[in-house]
């Protein structure tokens, strides 16, 4: 049985100790923190739409119109006309056939990795895939192969070895922490070849990527190249849920077997009416997006002049490379102190030695909070020891963490042991949840 007390005692000798702090107030670009006003800088409200007026009132009419939840999961009797609606403004924003709503990206995540591949096959996953993706992975039971970050080297090589079991490439298209873009030109080029489907999380790309913010599929001209695109309410869409975007079939095969839809209850009226507004206001308004690549621009060349290396991002998403946990701790309180918030990201969040603050830009920031912004980081840096010019290049941590993580070699328990991003997995663990997984397919059959 685990000692409670020891196990948070080590995370708190570790510096991985977390607690919750408290926002009062809307999610704007700036908010009182723990009773403090603060510059907002690490909030996924990109497009400032969670905080925007009509997006409330649709998200408030809606609940007076159909209640504030959906009252059961969407194969019982929770699809509602509100989900039906969003989920074909969801398609045609994404140009496919289909789109189905699921109750958060995580869930979504799941239900897409599990019912896409099945023990005996392969899924192929970027080493810094989100936590949903390794998630799904683990309880699909396929082996997994993790590629280095965007190495499509690597990647080619694992596709080469599978013996055509092969069954899914997974990457997100713009990375949570470090706001690179994944090569998917070359990634779908790769599935083709291979004959492997591929399914993209656009979490971070829908809305603030490609033409109109239809995301980094869309930039690369790869719509209808791409089997799955998941993308989430929660971000720059300024709500809750998610939706994966796919052509009738895959969409019938998700209703049909992704169990994180089929077992959880439908995303409530008032998150998907909120969205629905949220997207409307998104095509209506095309700047918002363009404001957000300009304030993203301003931050990147402003954090350059403070000595900050932040050649890695080309997006909203910046992450300032610190190394240890508790010196991302030190910068994240220096800058608190000067007003400014921007969480640090530990591990397991992140590969071991490269903890950061990840600074996410909203287009409601005004371009001189973010240089002010940019100042009181490389001074809150200076305060808690660490000089911005001797930062680890993102460049570098990245191989740093590529070397640590991926033996060039199929996955099996010890090299997952012994991964950085994936050190929480375990295969005894995992065949136990995938072991339960099946008891309640035998239990709802
Ligand atoms: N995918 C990625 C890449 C994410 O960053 C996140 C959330 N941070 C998710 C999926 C999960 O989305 P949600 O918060 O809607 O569960």
């Amino acid at each position: 049985m685990i000692e409670i007390q020891a196990r948070l005692t080590e995370l708190q000798e570790l510096g991985l100790y977390r607690r919750t702090r408290l926002v009062s107030g809307p999610q704007g670009p700036n908010v009182v923190l723990d009773g403090r006003p603060v510059l907002l800088l690490c909030s996924n409200n990109y497009l400032g739409l969670a905080d925007n007026t009509r997006v409330q009132e649709a998200a408030a009419d809606a609940a007076l119109r159909w209640g504030a939840g959906a009252g059961a999961s969407r194969l019982v009797s929770g699809t509602m006309t509100v989900h039906r609606r969003l989920e074909k403004r969801l398609a045609a924003f994404k140009g496919t056939e289909a789109a189905l709503l699921f109750g958060s990206g995580y869930l979504a995540n799941l239900g897409v990795v599990g019912a896409l591949a099945r023990a005996g096959e392969v899924v192929f996953s970027d080493e810094l895939n989100h936590a949903s993706i390794i998630d799904g992975c683990r309880l699909s039971r396929a082996e997994t192969f993790v590629y280095g970050h965007n190495d499509v080297e690597h990647l080619a090589w694992g596709l080469s070895q599978a013996g055509g079991r092969g069954a899914l490439i997974v990457t997100e298209s713009v990375f949570s922490m470090d706001g690179d873009v994944a090569p998917l030109e070359e990634i779908v080029e790769l599935a083709r070849l291979h004959d492997v489907r591929v399914a993209v999380d656009e979490a971070h790309a829908t809305g603030c990527l490609g033409p109109g913010g239809r995301g980094a599929v869309a930039e690369a001209g790869l719509e209808g190249e791409v089997d799955v695109i998941v993308g989430t309410l929660g971000k720059a869409l300024g709500s809750y849920g998610a939706f994966v975007a796919c052509d009738h079939e895959l969409a019938a095969l998700f209703t049909n077997t992704a169990r994180s839809l089929i077992f959880s209850t439908a995303p409530p009226p008032p998150a998907v009416a909120g969205a629905l507004a949220a997207l409307e206001l998104l095509e209506e308004q095309p700047r918002r997006v363009e404001r957000l690549h300009a304030n993203a621009t301003v931050l990147r060349s402003e954090l350059a002049r403070e000595g900050f290396d932040v050649s890695g991002s080309s997006t909203q998403i910046i992450p300032l490379i610190v190394g240890e946990a508790a010196t991302a701790l030190r910068v994240c309180e220096a800058a608190l102190e000067r007003g400014v918030f921007a969480q640090a990201i530990r591990p397991p969040t992140v590969p071991d030695g490269t903890s950061r603050l990840r600074l996410a830009v909203m287009a409601t920031h005004t371009k001189d909070e973010l240089r002010e912004a940019a100042r009181v980081l490389g001074r809150a840096a200076l305060q808690a020891g660490f000089r911005p010019a001797t930062a680890m290049p993102v460049a570098f941590a990245q191989e740093a963490a590529h070397v640590a993580a991926a033996p060039r070699a199929f996955f099996d328990a010890e090299a997952d042991a012994s991964a950085a991003r994936t050190a929480f997995f375990d295969a005894e663990a995992s065949d136990a949840v995938a072991a339960d997984a099946a008891d309640a397919v035998s239990r709802a059959a």
